[in-house]
């Protein structure tokens, strides 16, 4: 039997949400053995979301982490999904024991390839990301069969320059970092997660997607469109349950 993957997806309210997590859930689908933590920015649970992935019928469990006030409130940049994450690695500290856990936003785009090798992550593993930056992709660069650096537009100083999306976790290695925790910082929180994993050795991160040879997962974006905004609105004369 698989050892099982715990797939961490922040989410918020906005038009757009169930859409992503329909579209999100129907990939997840096709990966056995997986629990999909969801876990919304908000201080209640919204039926919607639930109805959603009933719907769906990928096995998953729907909690809450609402941003702490003082982030809501800035003008600047937001940790966006930073509690929700964090609540992800309570839930599996609490409840799992083997397996690996994996950062899936609501918005990204995951080929399910990419499951199947994070699955044995011993560690931590780490895969190219597409559509990151103006660079076009975020990646490890492996050179004489070693990590040697990473490729990314943005390295702002950082020991781990990668996107939310090209790295898991195993929960056993996870177990041995009590401490490990997303930090509430913008543009940082992959970084000062992976570095709360310490000591980790650069030997010990695995490379997958054919030694980063192949794109799997994408930071993709959802364009705003306006004619959606009124879908959180009440419609009168419809039959729709908003
Ligand atoms: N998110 C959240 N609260 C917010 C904004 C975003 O929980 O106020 C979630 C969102 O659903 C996504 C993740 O955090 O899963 C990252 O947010 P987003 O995709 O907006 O960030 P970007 O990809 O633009 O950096
Ligand atoms: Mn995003």
């Amino acid at each position: 039997v698989k050892p099982p993957l715990y797939i961490i997806t922040p989410t918020y309210r906005r038009p757009e949400q169930l859409a992503e997590l329909t579209r999100l859930g129907y990939t997840l689908k096709h990966v056995p053995n997986l629990l999909w933590l969801v876990i919304e920015d908000a201080n209640h649970t919204n039926r919607l979301v639930a109805q959603t992935l009933n719907r769906i019928g990928v096995p998953y469990e729907y909690l809450v982490a609402p941003m702490p006030e003082q982030y809501k409130k800035t003008k600047r940049a937001k940790p966006r999904g930073v509690s929700n994450r964090n609540r992800g690695l309570d839930y599996l500290r609490a409840n799992a024991t083997e397996g690996v856990l994996y950062f899936a936003d609501d918005d990204n785009t995951y080929d399910i390839n990419i499951f199947e090798q994070m699955r044995y992550t011993k560690k931590v593993s780490m895969w190219p990301v597409g559509l990151v930056t103006k660079t076009g992709v975020s990646s490890p660069i492996i050179r004489n069969g070693k990590l040697d650096g990473y490729y990314d537009g943005w390295l702002g100083g950082r020991k781990y320059p990668v996107d939310m999306a090209g790295f898991a976790v195993s929960v056993k290695f996870l177990h041995t970092r009590p401490n490990a925790t997303m930090p509430f910082k913008p543009g940082y929180e992959e970084d000062g997660f992976l570095r709360s994993l310490a000591p980790l050795q650069n030997t010990e991160i695995e490379l997958l997607a054919d030694e980063c040879r192949d794109i799997l997962t994408w930071h993709t974006q959802t364009k705003k469109n306006p004619a959606a905004q009124v879908l959180n609105k009440r419609y009168v004369n419809t039959n729709l349950e908003f």
